[in-house]
């Protein structure tokens, strides 16, 4: 896999999680400056600052960002509290004034990466600095534009990456402002090792309440930051008002969180050594089972072959979906994993047999 730069290594002097915080918006010197009071008085200081300065809206009409202007108070919060800044980017423009005002790190909110030509005008704006680069996921849950992005980045030589995670829009589903659906972060991490996936909770959850649960859900998943949205007076903020929490809220998220190390920084115990020999023992054994299932499933193929019936029989696949979910159910294996499953299996049996039917009929042809 390409290979990458993790946040420890951007040059920024980040250990541990890395927690960005910061207003939705920047709005004026004395809002900037009064966060960073508050910060510091509720002795809660991030890695990384966070701002927007150029806002995408939605719809027009709303604040749609303060412009360069704003970049320059990123010097109150290096006088106060003398962290990194960060701020989102999202045409060749924003990335040229990002630069010319040394800002430390950008990032490519949802509403750009899901357009290639916009990330590759970035990508190419940037190309020649090694200023680290944060990816959001597209607003739809396509994690090929996600990936896609980030290599667009690495590809001009920009090597210090890691991806943020703000959930994904959704019509039906109004739980969330953006529905989380965990499996896209995890599965990110499985196609590129080592990428780092922040999990930003205030627009996956898009209220203040909850803010704290979808924080440690991601921290139990093995998600490696957050970025949360701070204001000191979020009712009058001028974005994303619902959402954002004050410094002192701020600090008793973070309090209550339970950080988990990570598993790599650790000699694995010798109970979970023990406990992960019994899942691959297991894994064998589930291996071996499925071998021989899929052997039945062949002999039924030569079969429905010899006597001319069609693969799929729609009365038994109902009948072992129903049997099996219910019996999985009562083992405590949920109805959406059981499903997940046997569609998969059957599936693939289904897809053997029809292989030999072809295979049967070009030996006779
Ligand atoms: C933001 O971070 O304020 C923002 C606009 O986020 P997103 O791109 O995730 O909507
Ligand atoms: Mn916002």
């Amino acid at each position: 896999m390409k290979e990458h730069k993790q946040i420890k290594d951007w040059g920024l002097g980040l250990t541990g999680p890395t927690i960005i915080a910061g207003p939705c918006s920047a709005e004026s010197p004395e809002q900037i400056e009064q966060i960073c009071i508050e910060m510091k008085e509720n002795n809660v200081i991030p890695s990384m600052f966070r701002a927007g300065i150029w806002k995408p809206r939605t719809r027009p009409g709303s604040f749609e960002g303060i412009g360069e202007e704003g970049l320059k108070w990123m010097e109150i919060v290096r006088h106060h509290l003398n962290i990194p800044i960060t701020v989102e980017v999202g045409n060749a423009a924003h990335a040229e004034i990002a630069l010319r005002n040394n800002v430390d790190v950008v990032w490519v909110g949802a509403r750009t990466t899901v357009n290639p030509f916009a990330v590759q005008e970035i990508a190419d704006a940037l190309k020649g600095t090694d200023i680290p680069v944060m990816v959001k996921n597209p607003m739809n849950p396509d994690l090929d534009l996600w990936i896609g992005a980030l290599e667009r980045f690495h590809a001009v030589g920009l090597t210090k990456l890691a991806a943020i995670h703000r959930g994904f829009s959704d019509a039906y589903d109004k739980r969330y402002r953006n529905k989380p659906n965990w499996s896209m972060p995890m599965h990110l991490k499985r196609v590129w090792t080592g990428m780092e996936v922040i999990n930003d909770p205030s627009h996956i959850v898009g209220k203040r309440d909850g803010i704290l649960e979808i924080s440690q859900k991601a921290m139990n998943f093995g998600l490696d930051g957050l970025m949360i949205e701070t204001h000191h007076d979020p009712d009058n903020a001028w974005s994303d008002a619902k959402q954002q929490v004050t410094p002192a809220r701020l600090k008793e998220i973070l309090d209550a969180i339970d950080f988990k190390k990570p598993l790599e920084s650790e000699q694995p115990s010798e109970r979970l050594n023990d406990l992960r020999r019994a899942v691959d023992h297991m894994d064998d054994q589930l291996l071996d089972i499925l071998q021989e299932r899929f052997a039945v499933i062949d002999q039924i193929g030569a079969h429905k072959r010899e006597h001319h019936l069609p693969v799929f029989q729609s009365d038994r696949w109902k009948d072992v979906m129903e049997s099996r979910t219910q019996k999985g159910v009562a083992k405590n294996l949920s109805e959406k994993f059981m499903k997940e499953l046997l569609y998969c299996i059957h599936e693939e049996s289904v897809k053997r047999q029809e292989k030999q039917l072809r295979e049967a009929d070009s030996v006779k042809k």
